[in-house]
């Protein structure tokens, strides 16, 4: 197993948000978590990332644990998390922000930065732009692009399809295919519950901090209650 989530129970300032959550994703593999606003969905990336307090339970990423602090040496390991809102570098290029991405991968092989802008050829043509002056949608290509380039063994993903017009939301959620054919593992938030059920291989469904339901995402977009929840009945 790539990520073992056990029983974690994580938040902010003492307040506890999720209430143990047990997820994993095997190498390969696309695990969708949908659910509402403020069920808990970016809190559970943000903890397995070690950006937010574990406060029982465990991460384990490579049968190795991660804790609360060192999202540094995490990323070294090969798990990235490309945050809603992107964290670009603003102020640098494409080409820089890319090669930004590939600090501390050396150790590892992965894409080269020919296959992603393969993967992302809007990133070919504007290799000199400044990431700040691009659009939404660009943004969240060179966001993943430049993730891709750390050589991530799990890509972790919040809302990558947030703004994106659908033809965009396709080309991102074609690379992770692509992505996926590579062995890495995805974890991907999404409030488009159709659409990235339509991806996954098998997904989580949270409410309120806890995984209410989960399994294969063909069944479980088959399933009345996720439909009723989450797919417009
Ligand atoms: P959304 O789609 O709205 O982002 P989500 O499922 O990703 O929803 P989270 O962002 O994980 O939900 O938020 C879960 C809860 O944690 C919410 O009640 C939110 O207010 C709270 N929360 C999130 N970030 C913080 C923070 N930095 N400090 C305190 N509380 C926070």
């Amino acid at each position: 197993m790539l990520l073992e989530v056990d029983e974690v129970r994580s938040g902010y300032h003492g307040l506890e948000i999720l209430h143990g959550v047990s997820l994993s994703v095997e190498p390969g593999e696309v695990v969708a978590i949908v659910g509402a606003n403020g069920a808990g969905k970016s809190t559970t990336l943000k903890t397995i990332a070690g950006e937010v307090k574990q406060f029982a339970g465990s991460v384990k990423f490579d049968g190795k644990p991660i804790s609360f602090g060192g999202s540094h040496q995490v990323a070294r390991r090969g798990l990235m998390l490309v945050p809603e809102g992107r964290a670009l570098f603003g102020s640098l290029t494409v080409e820089d922000n890319l090669k930004m991405g590939a600090w501390g991968a050396r150790d590892r092989s992965g894409f080269s930065e020919q296959e992603i802008l393969e993967l992302f050829p809007i990133l070919e043509e504007r290799r000199d732009q400044l990431a700040d002056t691009m659009s939404g949608g660009q943004q969240q290509m060179l966001a993943i692009a430049r993730a891709l380039m750390g050589a991530p063994r799990l890509l972790m993903l919040d809302e990558p399809s947030t703004g994106l017009s659908p033809k965009l939301t396709w080309d991102v959620f074609h690379a992770v295919n692509a992505i996926r054919e590579r062995g890495v593992g995805v974890l991907i938030v999404e409030q488009n519950a159709r659409q990235v059920l339509d991806l996954a291989d098998r997904a989580y469904v949270l409410e309120s901090g806890l995984v209410a339901l989960s399994g294969d995402s063909a069944e479980l977009a088959n399933d009345p209650r996720v439909q009723a929840a989450y797919l417009g009945g």
